[in-house]
């Protein structure tokens, strides 16, 4: 990528449409490969900018230089893909249309919503939801003017909750906490994320929620928590509380797949897209991938996923056969095939894909 080659050739236009929702690494992946096989891709993003959480919501230490942009910009280049910005699906466009105007459908459009905490006073002013706010930090122009804490808490046990725990010690928070309600091994953050928090001065307490949001004059000061144990499997306070000072509590407890846009149209499986096998959704001519996806959660794996992908049904609109350069050696070839983020980021100098085993690099913010 940084080369500037392009070692993939797009196929014989097969004069096939195809509507991509989402320009994110799911959209993008997808769009990329239909259009090596021929098609015309337009991908519908709600955001101004493409690049999905690699833009808006990886903490800016994971991702430098611009990473998802000039990834973004590298896809394109294989030509055949289109991007309109600022038209979500559900506003903008309406799934029927997009179904009417093209062969098929791919929504890749990942998770809108937030869990809530259901616990009292969590809209108090200095709660905050800790993607908003890295995608807040992530496009400030100026650093200088984001609210930063003092006394940070993170409520979550993921790669969220260690983004914005890293994040907000490096922009000077005097202690940060992670807060988890299980143990270190149930936590979805790697080994080596949980590590790298806390050589950057992170504390993670386990077996703890949150129970109450303490607040004063209508700002939160603090976070009354409850110790938690794990009774016939079950998850349960134990009656045990205690008390943390706060001037920032961040919500870092896991997205949700909004339907809205979808109108109902399709089959939810545990709240996100059902798909089957060859990852079609209940609509005949409509596929989902990413997180949105029954199955992708946030989906480390995301480009494994990718690869199973049966593209050449999803080509049933068409069979034509995309061509990517063969140069250099297989090994070479496979690694060029990993278009996916972090897999080709390392160099890059940003983080590594989520696999336990996974190592990443880290960049001064
Ligand atoms: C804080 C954080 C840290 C993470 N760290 C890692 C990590 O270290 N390693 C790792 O492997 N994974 C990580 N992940 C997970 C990873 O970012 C996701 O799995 C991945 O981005 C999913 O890609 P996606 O394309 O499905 O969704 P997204 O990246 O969410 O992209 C969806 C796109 O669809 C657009 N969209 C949504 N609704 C509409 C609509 N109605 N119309 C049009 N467009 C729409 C959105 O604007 C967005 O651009 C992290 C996630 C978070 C939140």
């Amino acid at each position: 990528m940084r080369s500037g080659k392009q070692p993939f050739q797009r196929a014989t236009a097969t004069g096939k449409k195809v509507a991509v929702v989402g320009a994110g690494p799911a959209g993008l992946a997808c769009a990329h490969r239909l259009a090596l096989h021929g098609h015309d891709v337009t991908i519908f993003e709600a955001r101004k900018k493409s690049g999905g959480l690699n833009e808006y919501g990886i903490a800016a230490y994971k991702t430098v230089d611009g990473f998802a942009a000039a990834e973004v910009d590298f896809i394109l280049r294989i030509g055949g893909i289109r991007i309109e910005n600022g038209k979500a699906l559900g506003k903008a466009i309406t799934l029927e249309r997009l179904r009417k105007d093209h062969d098929a459908v791919f929504l890749g459009m990942g998770l809108q919503g937030v869990n809530a905490l259901n616990t009292k006073h969590e809209d108090t002013d200095g709660v905050e939801d800790a993607v908003d706010y890295i995608a807040e930090l992530r496009q400030a122009k100026d650093l200088g003017k984001l609210k930063v804490g003092r006394h940070v808490l993170v409520i979550g046990g993921g790669m969220t909750a260690i983004d914005i725990a890293v994040q907000s010690k490096l922009l000077g928070a005097e202690d940060v906490t992670i807060l988890y309600r299980r143990g270190a091994q149930q936590m979805k953050a790697s080994d080596f994320e949980q590590e790298l928090a806390q050589t950057k001065g992170v504390k993670i307490k386990h077996w703890v929620m949150p129970k109450k949001v303490l607040t004063k004059d209508g700002k939160a000061v603090g976070l009354e928590c409850e110790y938690t144990a794990e009774k016939k499997g079950r998850l349960a306070g134990t009656g045990e509380t205690f008390k943390l000072k706060a001037d920032m509590i961040f919500k870092a407890i896991g997205q949700t797949f909004v339907p809205k846009p979808i109108e109902d149209r399709i089959a939810l499986d545990g709240g996100r897209i059902k798909i089957d096998a060859s990852r079609r959704t209940s609509l005949p001519d409509v596929w989902a991938g990413g997180d949105c996806a029954a199955g992708g959660q946030i989906d480390p794996h995301l480009f494994v996923s990718l690869r199973r992908f049966p593209w050449q049904t999803f080509a049933a609109i068409s069979p034509a056969s995309g061509r990517r350069t063969r140069s250099g050696s297989p090994r070479r070839r496979r690694r060029i095939k990993s278009i996916t983020w972090f897999a080709r980021s390392r160099r890059a100098g940003v983080a590594s894909c989520g696999r336990r085993s996974a190592r990443i690099r880290i960049s001064s913010m």
